[in-house]
């Protein structure tokens, strides 16, 4: 008989007024009875709707009944069958918006937690499983990968599980993007992503840090070199600023350049650790998204006693996982709704002593399908702030696109691609992730890695 709770077993927590002063890791898993009485939730539909929801069609009823069977090491074999890296998704994926949502359990109560136990899943099989893998006979055909996040290591792992040899060229010093400098500590672990990128290691790929493509080598450099086919992975790190009076003030942040002082470089661990990051007592994040969510509640654990979301449609609206709101909430930020910043006021000597605002009201709806923002005249206001996070969004930084000819790009700078396979307007280099869509998903992202893979096998195979 299936667990017909109408709600999710919760997963314990940190208590929101004790994590909002430490960096560790937020939700804390389930046990092993918790999984096993999760998964019992699970009806085993024979349609599977869940599966549709999911941009990797991770097997979702046949992993969940193992883990109801406490078969906790064939449900990771079964997940990693389409999901190279579960634990990550597990814990970041909007699963409201895609498995979860079309569960059938979310039509009378909560859906079942599909991402908590995928989660599960991968962190027992870490914990318990002493895996190491086997280097792969070699094909002798090389293939670059441009930078190392989630669409460049699913890519990279899995051509390199077929024989290639992979080399990936990361700009930052160290691999990961966006899954090690712009997501905190405490919704994703770096040990985590250490051990997926270690793993890849093992089976044989090569990481050259320190290598901005585009700078050091071109595209055309490295097909000279050798290279039978490229996969640019760089992602949107590029970040946008809203072009209002006082962005030039000491104080003001990208969220990019925010986050990665305090996860890549570590601030939080200042002087431990030599990047310092400046928040002050009161801190404006201005922005709905997930990245907004990161910077307010990592401003809130450097200290900061006030801090506000500054948001310009209404709640509804808001990007960001509900998840994330609902910890954010939790953890005492602030948020100001239908309210956009017209203004930074500065001090005398050029730090910020405000930052200036509208109320503003929804309209009709906008090409994006969202209701317009409209400013409510005469309804300008000062709120006292210290530093202001803008997290409005990210492009794809132009630097590889500039420097290759043949390569084409949309007018906002996202590479073209045929949407079957990967493959750019120039012969020999794929694309996929951030730098095609602009700002999305890890699992897209790994899901474009995935496709790309097996283009570039056929594309080399046929060459
Ligand atoms: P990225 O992860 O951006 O990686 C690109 C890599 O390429 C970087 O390491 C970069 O340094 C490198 N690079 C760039 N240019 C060059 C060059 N010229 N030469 C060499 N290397 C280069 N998604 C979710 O699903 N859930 C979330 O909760 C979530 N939270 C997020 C929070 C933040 C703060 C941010 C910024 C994003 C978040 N996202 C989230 C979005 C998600 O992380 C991205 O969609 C995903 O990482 C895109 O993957 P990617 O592989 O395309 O690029
Ligand atoms: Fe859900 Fe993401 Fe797992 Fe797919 S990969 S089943 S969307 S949590
Ligand atoms: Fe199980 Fe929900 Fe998928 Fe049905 S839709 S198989 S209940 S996870």
């Amino acid at each position: 008989m299936p667990n017909m709770s109408p709600e999710k077993i919760a997963m314990p927590e940190q208590e929101p007024n004790k994590r909002n002063k430490n960096f560790f890791e937020v939700a804390l898993g389930y046990t092993e009875e918790m999984a096993i009485e999760e998964a019992q939730r699970c009806l085993q539909c024979k349609h599977k709707p869940c599966v549709e929801g999911c941009p990797v069609n991770v097997k979702i009823p046949e992993f969940i009944k193992l883990v109801a069977e406490g078969k906790f090491k064939e449900a990771y074999v079964k997940i990693k069958e389409t999901n190279s890296l579960p634990a990550i998704c597990g814990r970041v994926c909007p699963q409201e918006s895609q498995c979860e949502r079309f569960c059938v359990r979310g039509k009378k109560g909560e859906p079942v937690a599909i991402g908590r136990l995928e989660r599960f899943v991968a962190d027992w099989y870490i914990k318990n499983i002493d895996s190491k893998s086997d280097v792969p006979k070699k094909n002798n055909k090389k293939v670059a990968i441009i930078g190392s996040g989630p669409a460049s290591l699913t890519c990279a792992g899995d051509l390199a599980n077929i024989g290639y040899d992979v080399t990936i060229f990361e700009a930052f010093h160290v691999p990961g993007g966006v899954l090690v400098y712009g997501i905190p500590e405490f919704r994703l672990p770096k040990d985590i992503v250490k051990k997926e990128i270690d793993s890849l290691k093992e089976i044989g790929v090569q990481i050259k840090t320190n290598m901005v493509i585009g700078k050091v080598f071109s595209l055309d450099e490295l097909i000279e070199e050798g290279y039978d086919a490229i996969f640019v992975g760089s992602g949107a790190g590029l970040p946008k600023f809203m072009g209002i009076p006082g962005e030039n003030l000491n104080g003001v942040y990208s969220s990019n350049e925010f986050l990665t002082r305090v996860n890549l470089m570590k601030a939080y661990k200042f002087p431990e650790y030599d990047t310092p990051v400046y928040v002050g007592k009161n801190v404006a994040v201005v922005g709905g998204g997930n990245v907004a969510m990161d910077a307010a509640r990592s401003s809130k654990r450097l200290g900061a006693e006030n801090v506000y979301i500054i948001y310009r449609r209404s709640e509804a609206e808001m990007p960001a996982r509900l998840e994330e709101v609902h910890h954010a909430k939790e953890e005492g930020i602030i948020f100001k709704f239908l309210e956009n910043p017209t203004k930074i006021i500065g001090t005398d000597d050029g730090w910020i002593k405000g930052i200036e605002c509208t109320e503003m009201e929804l309209g009709k709806p906008d090409e994006s399908g969202r209701r317009k923002p409209i400013a409510k005249e005469g309804s300008e206001h000062i709120i006292d702030v210290n530093s202001v996070i803008i997290a409005i969004g990210q492009g794809p930084n132009p630097l590889i696109s500039s420097n290759t000819k043949d390569l084409e790009t949309k007018k906002w700078g996202g590479i073209i691609i045929d949407e079957n396979t990967g493959a750019t307007s120039k012969e020999g280099v794929f694309a996929g992730g951030d730098i095609v869509t602009g700002a999305a998903t890890v699992i897209l992202a790994m899901g474009a890695g995935k496709k790309a893979a097996e283009a570039i096998d056929d594309y080399i195979k046929n060459k």
